[in-house]
This record gives structure tokens, C-alpha cells and sequence, in this order.
């Protein structure tokens, strides 16, 4: 029994493949679709399309983009001896916001997880190799999310580059800024400790 007709019921639907979105939000999206004007909801799918359509790996980095190389692979006054591995897009943006690294990126696209069936071949890994044997880079900071699958990334890397004669650096683990020592779980206040520097 369809309670639904059916474009509503497709709608919902597809909302509902969408990663967060339970059937009550996919139904509340879809409802608001239904009573946007026609011009806001053509404005909203051809943008989808035109996403999909236009954006692709830059041919350097991995990063998604609407060009061949992407606009920080093209420039040329960052430093090219030095490459921030990322596991995905949003993070080039997190990293550009600290207005601190002014090397180039590379992006996996993903993380080693043996658990989901995602192995070396399955993340951007050739494409860091290949960068690394024709550019002059002398150091690489693995920035993988410090949690198990990130780690474990981090550590084939680390074994992989490290033969090749490249210093291999992990972003420090700490203490949130503006964080409290007390409230901090002991995993990482024992790993700020282990990361701490000399003042
Ligand atoms: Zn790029």
C-alpha cells in the first residue's frame, strides 16, 4: 500500500540514500521540494548535475575540481619541497584555514579500513607515490584523522616513504584550544604528552 503517489514516494526515496538522512527527514525534504517554486527546485537539481558533470580528480593532487590542475597546484609560490597528505577535500579546506601550511596536498580520498574491504589501491595512495619520484619533495606530513583507520594509514606511509629516503612527519595529537585539561579523556592527554615540545 502506497501512501505516497508515486514521484512523492520516489522523491523520499532517493532522500533517503543520502548519508544522515532518516526516512522522517527524506519525507520532510521532499515535502519542501513539493512546495518550492518550480524555478528554486530546477535551480537545485541542475546544480546537483552540474557537480557531478563537472568536477574530477586534479591530475596532481587528487583533489576534486572543475580544472586539470587545481588552483593550489597551480600556484607556484608555495613551497614545493613539503606535501600534507589528507584523507579527503574538506580537509585542504580545514588546513588552508589556519592560513599556516604553504606547501602542496595530496588527497587520498578515503582511508585504508580492512573492515569495509578498502585496501592501498582503493585510496590515492599510486598517485602520492608517482608525485613522490619525479618532484623534489623532502618532507611529507601524514594528516589522516587520528582515529584507528587514519593511524593505520598513516603508519603504511610512514613504512612506505620512509625507505625512499623522505622525512615523514604525523600532525601532534592534543588538547582541544580552549580546552580543559580535566575534561580531557586519557587517551588524549597521554598522547599531548608524548607530543609536547620544548618552550
Ligand atoms: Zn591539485
Amino acid at each position: 500500500m502506497n501512501y505516497y503517489s508515486t514521484p512523492i514516494a520516489r522523491l523520499i526515496d532517493e532522500f533517503s540514500k543520502l548519508p544522515g538522512i532518516g526516512r522522517k527527514t527524506a519525507q520532510r525534504l521532499a515535502f519542501y521540494i513539493i512546495n518550492m517554486p518550480i524555478e528554486e527546485a530546477e535551480l537545485l537539481s541542475q546544480s546537483i548535475v552540474d557537480a557531478k558533470k563537472n568536477i574530477k580528480y586534479c591530475k596532481i593532487c587528487t583533489n576534486l575540481t572543475d580544472k586539470d590542475i587545481c588552483d593550489i597546484c597551480s600556484d607556484k609560490r608555495r613551497d614545493s619541497s613539503i606535501i600534507c597528505v589528507v584523507e579527503d577535500p574538506r580537509d585542504v579546506v580545514a588546513m588552508e584555514k589556519t592560513k599556516e601550511f604553504h606547501g602542496y596536498y595530496h588527497v587520498l580520498q578515503g582511508v585504508i579500513s580492512p573492515l569495509d574491504g578498502i585496501g592501498p589501491d582503493d585510496i590515492k595512495l599510486k598517485e602520492l607515490l608517482a608525485r613522490l619520484n619525479t618532484d623534489e619533495v623532502k618532507e611529507v606530513i601524514l594528516a589522516t584523522n587520528p582515529n584507528i583507520e587514519g593511524e593505520a594509514t598513516a603508519m603504511y606511509i610512514s613504512k612506505l616513504l620512509k625507505p625512499m629516503g623522505i622525512k615523514v612527519s604525523r600532525i601532534a595529537y592534543g588538547i582541544p584550544v580552549g580546552g580543559d585539561l580535566e575534561y580531557a579523556d586519557e587517551v588524549t592527554l597521554s598522547k599531548a604528552l608524548e607530543g609536547r615540545r620544548e618552550l
